[in-house]
């Protein structure tokens, strides 16, 4: 982001355009917030969200919302109630500083929140292909590199580093939209290119919350939704292959902590990551509520297994308070507006 968008977001906020926006767009809509990595004390990913900033923005919502858990939004949803300003708090995948890092932060603040854990890699069976992926980039060396895949040459252009934050995000989306075996095979060709190796057991920044630890979190109140066993894009799996990843995570998740499951959230979870074959899975599953990442809030009429997201900008407070009262929704939607001729035209 330019930082004349950052300071007139700061602006907004010191101006208090958030807090009238959360008027005009929140009143008649629950939020579902999406975090997922923090960083801080040497603990977590460099590009999680620094827990200070988490801190305050449990602060700030807690002022400023009325925080409930999931489980009370969607029980609200189905009976047609939404309450004015209501946010659920969710935490993506699983990473150890989930335990270290972020649920003290919602203890202090009281709030009720849920984590969605990737079942194979809390087991310790898996680290998920998506972080491979960055492990690989982030180790290659600062060169230009050529690597064959499937009969074709690629080249990686790696000498400065925001070549390589560029390619990784370009075949990550790549990647994305081919089928496990080949993603897998390309990433192995990738790897071999850059001559790292990717160790078997996840490293330092990579490592998942243990099902002990989980425990302690569900004997405190906090909820444990199911993320699949190994986080597959899962409108790439095969019909077979639904049950293991839907059924499954919420299996293990039952047997190790001897509780019902009753949320699942898709892993990447764009309209283009599920079909309506996948909600149908989810469905016959037997889970409650299931949250996309769909850009949004919801009303009754959201349907219960695709419920909308906000997913969390690490950068700051004011970032945070603006994707929170609706801003980035509607800048996205009045862009889309003033692209759309154009789109047209072409
Ligand atoms: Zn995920």
């Amino acid at each position: 982001m330019s930082a004349f968008k950052l300071a007139a977001l700061r602006l907004g906020f010191r101006v208090g355009l958030f807090r009238l926006l959360q008027h005009a767009v929140r009143r008649r809509q629950a939020v579902i917030l999406a975090f997922h990595r923090f960083s801080g004390s040497g603990e977590g990913h460099p590009q999680g969200m620094p827990i200070q900033t988490f801190a305050e923005a449990m602060e700030y919502l807690t002022r400023h919302y009325r925080v409930v858990s999931l489980r009370t939004m969607t029980d609200e949803l189905g009976r047609g109630v939404v309450r004015p300003y209501t946010v659920a708090v969710t935490v993506d995948d699983g990473y150890r500083e989930v335990f270290t890092l972020a649920a003290p932060v919602l203890q202090r603040y009281g709030v009720p929140a849920s984590f969605f854990v990737i079942g194979d890699f809390v087991e310790g069976r898996l680290w998920p292909w998506t972080d491979r992926w960055a492990f690989v980039f982030e180790h290659a060396p600062r060169a230009r590199v050529a690597f064959r895949h499937r009969g074709a040459i690629h080249v990686l252009e790696m000498r400065e580093e925001k070549n390589r934050c560029h390619a990784g995000e370009q075949w990550l989306d790549a990647a994305k939209r081919l089928a496990v075996a080949e993603r897998d095979e390309l990433l192995a060709a990738i790897a071999e290119a850059f001559g790292v190796d990717i160790p078997v057991i996840p490293p330092g920044a990579y490592r998942p919350m243990t099902w002990a630890q989980l425990r302690a979190l569900a004997a405190e109140g906090f909820d444990v939704g199911a993320h699949t066993r190994t986080h597959p894009i899962l409108s790439r799996v095969a019909p077979e292959r639904l049950r293991v990843e839907i059924n499954g995570c919420r299996e293990q998740i039952e047997r190790e902590l001897g509780l019902p499951v009753r949320h699942f959230a898709y892993p990447n979870g764009r309209r283009e990551d599920y079909t309506a074959e996948t909600v149908a899975a989810v469905a016959r599953a037997g889970y409650v509520a299931a949250v996309t990442t769909v850009a949004g809030g919801n009303m009754p009429s959201t349907p219960s297994l695709e419920l909308r997201r906000v997913v969390a900008r690490p950068e700051d407070l004011a970032r945070f308070a603006g994707s929170v009262s609706g801003f980035d929704e509607i800048r996205a939607r009045v862009k889309r507006r003033a692209l759309a001729p154009a789109v047209r035209g072409g």
